[in-house]
């Protein structure tokens, strides 16, 4: 069995995922996480809050799913967001032809979405490529262009189209202008979402990792590209382990490992903002539960960086030999903000004060509408307006006598005494900034598959094998759980008493009368409880009952007031259990 095909039956049957709408057949794409799972989920938003809400100071929001198509025009969603399809004319299964082209036996081609689509149609011949699904050759196969958005209609009728959105991003790109004002209008400011995302792929695959609904965790953060610095110093020492596109290019190309503070003094990351995110992030991840031994940044390569994107990264995870992203750090410029100031009309800008106002000079015409009509008359309009851009444009050129001007391919020569050319002195208080964005962008349902997958461990105890996920207290589901040795002689009793007791301290608590010891023990250690708590008869005689820690399967004894406090500490990890 694939590490994939393993995790995916334990999920299933320890309730942290399975395939949605199973009794009607299940729909590809489509999942449903359980009890375990929604659990899961929520730590690993709860500790994203944590990182990059509260510690980083940004503000969070909560918009709709459900967009108007104007915002997509805007966003280049509608025109550009689309993914090669290629249909297989036997079976009418339809594939990713990127996706295939780079997965043919013998293919060198490491990014076929950047290729256009009539070399993606000779590569399907060159590689002689067949359907995945019944083997039929798909060379000489027409590839199209296909759009991931979902549509739906906003209201009866199909007047006013929407769309499910493909990112959360969209939805605070389009609040700026009253986002900038709870930030009181001072860059930087950070705005963050948690949310659900929507694309029809074409072909989902891997379980959590290409889904048609996601939850998606992202960051846009404000700056002004003139002023604004990341806190560098903050995460300077941090080791960044970086596949850098140098290295991706070089035959024998290995990660790179750089402080922070090298990576950017080397330029291997060229945005010290980025580079900020990626020593943030690198602990984060470490933290839910990424096995770092099997986690790179990856350096997006030129034909794949996205059109806005100056540079951008990949945090990839490995699992089961393939590397998978599961978080994109880009820096998009002021692509998404000036877009959706010229779409709605609205003032996507900040007003920056300057410390002290200045003094501008600024050349202006009055053009002299009663000599300019008669001479020139229909275009006298349209040379009027072209005085005032070529004032600002180039003062000089009304130096002279005359002013030559262009019109609709025509040249005029106007008297500059009928411009009402003048330079005036203004005072500014300020200027008018588009900010630039810096986006982290999280998959919190690759983070969950991840999570699982490096957590997976197989050993053996006491002669028997076992399965046990090896997560962190703070990420697992069931931090406790809580067993009686036996149903009988009051232990039960006092094992439920001490399980309320425990879940009112905050802790997330099982309890499990049902089956031998041991049996209750491997049910916990395969979804991952770090610790279990049992009540047996010395816990009437001197109070104390058993701790035992998941991984080392270790035990010892606390007395029962201590256990809840202990608990907390360990889960919070102010503590290790070894030193209980
Ligand atoms: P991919 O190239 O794998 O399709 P992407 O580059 O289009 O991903 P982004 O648009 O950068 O992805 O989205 C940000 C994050 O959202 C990704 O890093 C990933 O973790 C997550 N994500 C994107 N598409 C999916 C999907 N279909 N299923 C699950 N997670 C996804």
């Amino acid at each position: 069995m694939s590490e994939g095909d393993r995790l995916t039956e334990l999920a299933k049957r320890r309730g942290f995922f399975l395939q949605s709408s199973g009794s009607y057949g299940g729909v590809a794409g489509f999942y449903t996480y359980g009890p375990q799972g929604a659990t899961l989920k929520e730590n690993i938003e709860s500790a994203w809050r944590d990182r990059y809400v509260t510690r980083e100071g940004h503000m969070e929001i909560d918009g709709p799913t459900v967009m108007p198509e104007a915002v997509f025009e805007a966003s280049g969603h509608l025109d550009g967001f689309d993914d090669m399809i290629i249909e297989c004319p036997e079976c009418g299964e339809s594939h990713r032809a990127d996706h295939l082209v780079e997965d043919a036996p013998g293919s060198t081609v490491e990014d076929a979405e950047a290729l256009p689509i009539s070399e993606v149609e000779a590569l399907f011949s060159e590689y002689d490529i067949d359907c995945p699904t019944c083997g039929t050759a798909l060379a000489g196969e027409p590839i199209d262009d296909f759009n991931l958005m979902f549509g739906t209609n906003i209201g009866p009728g199909s007047s006013s189209p929407g769309y499910l959105r493909p990112e959360t991003a969209q939805g605070i790109f389009v609040e700026f202008p009253q986002l900038a004002e709870y930030a009181r209008n001072q860059l930087p400011f950070g705005v963050t979402q948690i949310g659900r995302a929507y694309r029809n792929e074409i072909s989902p695959r891997k379980a959590l990792v290409r889904v048609r609904e996601f939850t998606q965790a992202e960051l846009e953060h404000f700056i002004d590209p003139e002023e604004d610095e990341p806190p560098l110093h903050r995460v300077e020492d941090v080791v960044l382990p970086l596949y850098s596109v140098e290295q991706q290019q070089a035959d024998d190309g290995e990660m790179q490992e750089l402080t922070v503070r090298e990576a950017v003094d080397e330029g291997v990351v060229a945005d010290p903002w980025i580079a900020y995110y990626l020593g943030v992030s690198k602990g984060w991840y470490d933290r839910i539960g990424v096995d770092m031994d099997r986690f790179r940044y990856r350096q997006h390569l030129p034909g794949e960086l996205a059109h806005y994107a100056s540079d951008c990264w990949d945090a990839e995870t490995e699992i089961g030999g393939d590397w998978i992203e599961v978080t994109g750090f880009a820096y998009r410029g002021d692509y998404d903000l000036a877009k959706h100031e010229k779409h709605s009309g609205e003032d996507y800008s900040v007003f920056k004060q300057y410390n002290d106002p200045i003094t501008v000079e600024r050349p202006t015409v009055d053009p002299d509408m009663s000599a300019l009509g008669p001479e020139f008359g229909g275009a006298a309009g349209a040379i009027a307006d072209e005085l005032e851009a070529l004032a600002e444009r180039d003062p000089d050129a009304f130096d002279g006598e005359t002013v030559d001007v262009t019109v609709d391919g025509e040249s005029y020569e106007v008297a500059v005494e009928q411009t009402g050319f003048s330079v005036e002195e203004v005072t500014e208080a300020g200027e008018h900034v588009t900010p630039h964005t810096v986006e982290p962008s999280f998959g919190v349902d690759r983070l969950i598959y991840t999570v699982l997958a490096h957590a997976y461990e197989e050993d053996e105890v006491d002669g028997e094998e076992r399965t046990y996920l090896s997560l962190p207290p703070e990420t697992a589901p069931t931090t406790v759980g809580v067993f009686p040795l036996m149903d009988k002689d009051g232990l039960a009793d006092r094992a439920q008493e001490l399980a309320r007791d425990l879940r009112a301290a905050g802790l997330e608590v099982t309890y499990d009368d049902s089956g031998a010891i041991g049996r209750r023990y491997r049910r916990q250690d395969e979804v991952g409880t770090p610790f279990c708590v049992t009540v047996d008869y010395d816990t009437l005689e001197d109070g104390t009952v058993t701790v035992r820690e998941r991984d080392s399967t270790e035990q010892t004894r606390i007395a029962l007031e201590a256990v809840g406090e202990q608990l907390l500490a360990l889960r919070d990890g102010e503590q290790r259990f070894e030193s209980l």
